[in-house]
């Protein structure tokens, strides 16, 4: 037999199937396995994508030498699909095999110096052992090993090693009958203190054995020692168990299944929907509901539905609003059935989470942007909400939307896919528009409170309190309001730190990171300067670094100074700050939404990771503190972004029985956007954006693809930018725009140069190819320092 196998080298000349021949012993592997293979004279990690009894390759395969896991990782299905996949987005395959896996099982390579003659085993370099060159770094141990290979008296190899451990615990087995224990237990001495309990134990519960070792150290309170000599004189057997890590322990469900009644329009989307479940049909359905209207329900319902086919559903929610009350919920009403998948969790528990999903042992996922590669089978549903979130295209390689990934899963499974959102992507709409998906529409909140009370707050007249600009009179005079009713506020702005930047007044200069075009945010708690693109960080400057002068002032706003701000107006009120500062430790996220929620503060103030998916009865305000931060973006879709992100935030007001109130502080309150997201009225929004996107001749009324260019050097990027344009050119026509090469709007992250080309078009069959000799070529231009990459449908094009 044959396999066909990709190998773990990502390049364009390894990017094809290589044949090895199965040996006789390895009878266990199947499509999907991952394997070691030898590779030149290198061993290297696979995976196999086909396997056939015939090849027409007519010189001798060589054999595959390992199949590294007892069941295969991936499933046919997602052979498949990273083809189709890697195709689409160009990437290479290996790339995206790789992505679908949990980092914990990439391969790890060791590169190890054998020794080939026995003399030489007695040098003093191995001592008997192969010799870990990864770890070599003086220049004299460099030189000796030179020379071992050079006379032929050591050879290099690889060694691929699997970093994925399963957890195992001790649990102990009984070997005798009670009798038999009996009669040991008259034979023990008094003073034998710990054996007497341990085999009282056994005696009194004998039908709960085999236990865990730690549960019956805790239970009688004795040590491992007295199980150890138990073991040893034949009482007890010793036998390692595998567990899984549970990473939803903190949300055992409390089993109040209390079922909500759905109203009309919930009832009609659960409908359509539950048909297509069970006529198996890939229909993808845009649930357009209003904040508050029920989605989640809708969601809740429909996984039951597909569960009583006996499939199984994957629901996908943004990074972002994976919040406990989320997965509580899901995991409320479908038990142990849940497994979870996203940043969150530890590698060894998202490993485990992945090995129930694989092994069948899951019947409902929940996950961020890669669950969508959950090694699910016999799906029956695929939901994503929030659909318009910009988390769910992957920024870097591999370049993949998740929505395109469900639409081709659902497919292959014959299931619906269900978007959702309050305010979906304008691409979402429009395709439900022209009829290619079809549109639910919830326009009711569930509790029946109308839509909370919007008021826009113009910085340029308003006045400000306390010392600084960044809080309103009326906002505060609000916020006390709410406070003295023993009510809760929630205040957003989208920006941490202290101050985002450092000026001096003397000559004007800006501090700036030295790696990027960026200036450097004042972090107060950590007394730094910080960048928050590459993570430098440098003291606070006391004088100007340009021209020592003192007349420095640190300007623009963030978290920390709000913060800072409200304790000297509030004295009296408790603050929470929810930004990536606060919540980099495991479990704070959940810490401070627990404490906002059980009212241990008065006001949570955050970035963007508290406008979604939070549900909080006592928050009858909501203050966005300055409204503008994306709209000064310069990017073909800041107005979207800005829309949504003030729709989503408004919508944690009034959410049960008081009623919400919404407080916008803009300097532009003229803005379209911001005048739409006050009325919440999406469908206006919609129809406005359209024009301005057909004027502008960009997305959903053109396709595009971003061509970025990057190296140390400044002007070689410039300089293949124009290579790539003047290919482009030869190519393509119009109605086909090209646009650049220019610098992107951070011209430069890490030292590296940044250009970019940006092709907007409409049918451009040549394309394809094109992009993918350019991706091809991108192997080259690596040699020269030159990073070349390719976004399909690019998030973000400034
Ligand atoms: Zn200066
Ligand atoms: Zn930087």
């Amino acid at each position: 037999m044959i396999a066909q196998v990709i190998v773990d080298v990502a390049a364009k000349q390894t990017d094809r199937v290589f044949e090895y021949h199965i040996p006789k012993e390895l009878t266990d592997v199947a499509v999907g396995s991952r394997v070691v293979v030898p590779f030149g004279r290198r061993k290297v990690q696979g995976f196999v994508v086909g396997i056939s009894e015939t090849t027409s390759y007519t010189g001798k395969l060589k054999d595959l030498l390992v199949v590294i896991d007892e069941l295969p990782p991936l499933t046919p299905e997602l052979i498949a699909l990273s083809k189709t996949l890697a195709d689409k987005i160009f990437s290479y395959r290996i790339t995206i095999l790789q992505s679908m896996l949990p980092r914990v099982m990439k391969a790890n390579y060791r590169k190890i110096l054998v020794p080939l003659t026995d003399e030489i085993k007695e040098n003093s370099l191995f001592k008997g052992e192969p010799f870990d060159l990864n770890e070599v770094s003086d220049l004299e141990t460099i030189v000796k090993i030179k020379k071992l290979i050079k006379n032929n008296q050591a050879k290099i190899e690889y060694l691929v090693e699997n970093k994925a451990r399963k957890k195992q615990v001790a649990a102990y087995l009984l070997t005798k009958t009670r009798t038999e224990y009996q009669e040991i237990l008259g034979g023990i001495r008094k003073t034998s203190k710990n054996q007497r309990a341990l085999l009282n134990n056994i005696v009194e519960k004998y039908n709960e054995y085999p236990k865990l070792g730690s549960t019956i150290e805790s239970e009688l309170g004795i040590s491992s020692s007295t199980l150890r000599a138990a073991e040893k004189k034949g009482w007890l057997l010793k036998k390692e168990q595998e567990i899984y890590r549970n990473p939803l322990k903190d949300f055992e469900s409390n089993a109040s299944k209390h079922s909500v009644r759905l109203n009309s329009e919930q009832l009609d989307a659960l409908n359509s929907i539950g048909t297509s479940i069970k006529e198996k049909e890939a229909k993808t359905f845009l649930l357009e509901g209003i904040t508050g209207s029920g989605k989640t329900e809708v969601y809740l319902h429909a996984i039951s539905t597909a569960l009583e086919q006996k499939r199984n559903a994957l629901m996908l929610v943004p990074e972002i609003s994976l919040t406990p009350q989320m997965v509580k919920q899901v995991k409320e009403r479908f038990g142990d059935n849940v497994a979870v998948l996203h940043s969150g969790l530890s590698e060894g528990e998202k490993y485990d989470e992945w090995r129930r999903i694989r092994r069948g042992e899951a019947q409902v996922v929940v996950g961020a942007r890669s669950a969508i590669f959950a090694p699910l089978k016999n799906i029956g549903l695929i939901l994503i909400d929030e659909e318009h979130e910009s988390s769910y295209k992957q920024n870097d390689t591999p370049r993949y939307h998740a929505r395109d990934v469900a639409l081709l899963r659902s497919k292959f499974h014959n299931c619906p896919v269900v978007l959702g959102s309050a305010t979906p992507s304008l691409a979402s709409r429009a395709r439900a528009q022209k009829g290619r998906y079809k549109l639910l529409r919830l326009t009711k909140r569930a509790n029946q409170k109308s839509l909370p009370k919007v008021d826009l707050i113009d910085l340029k007249t308003v006045e400000f309190a306390g010392g600084q600009f960044d809080l309103s009179i009326p906002l505060v005079d609000a916020i006390k309001e709410k406070i003295a009713k023993k009510e809760q506020v929630i205040l957003l702005l989208n920006r941490r730190g202290f101050a985002s930047f450092m000026l001096c007044r003397n000559c004007g200069f800006v501090l700036k990171c030295p790696n990027c075009d960026i200036s450097l945010t004042l972090h107060k708690d950590t007394g730094q300067m910080q960048c928050h693109y590459c993570g430098h960080k440098e003291p606070i400057p006391r004088k100007c670094p340009n021209c020592q002068s003192e007349k420095i002032r640190f300007l623009g706003t963030g978290t920390q100074k709000v913060q800072e701000e409200l304790e000297t107006l509030l004295p009296d009120a408790k603050i929470l700050r929810m930004d990536v500062d606060t919540t980099r430790r495991k479990g704070s996220y959940k810490k401070i939404l627990d404490s906002f929620g059980n009212h241990q503060a008065d006001i949570l103030l955050g970035t963007q990771m508290i406008a979604k998916g939070l549900d909080f009865p006592n928050v009858t305000l909501v203050g966005v503190i300055n409204a503008d931060t994306a709209l000064s973006l310069p990017d073909f879709n800041s107005s979207e972004k800005t829309f949504d992100l003030l729709t989503q935030v408004a919508g944690r007001a009034g959410r049960a029985e008081k009623t919400g109130r919404v407080m916008i502080q803009t300097y532009n309150p003229e803005n379209y956007a911001i005048k739409l997201a006050q009325s919440q009225d999406y469908e206006r929004f919609y129809q406005k954006e359209m024009q301005v996107r057909f004027q502008g001749n960009y997305p959903p009324f053109f396709y595009t693809t971003l061509i970025t260019i990057t190296s140390k050097n400044e002007q070689s990027a410039a300089k293949e930018a124009f290579v790539i344009k003047r290919k482009l050119m030869r190519e393509l026509h119009a109605p086909t725009i090209i646009l650049g090469p220019t610098p992107s709007s951070v011209a430069k992250i890490k030292n590296q140069y940044y250009y970019q080309i940006l092709v907007k078009y409409k049918y451009e069959p040549k394309l394809h190819d094109l992009l993918h000799q350019i991706q091809d070529d991108a192997q080259l231009a690596q040699k020269r320092g030159l990073n070349i990459y390719i976004d399909n449908e690019p998030e973000r094009i400034m």
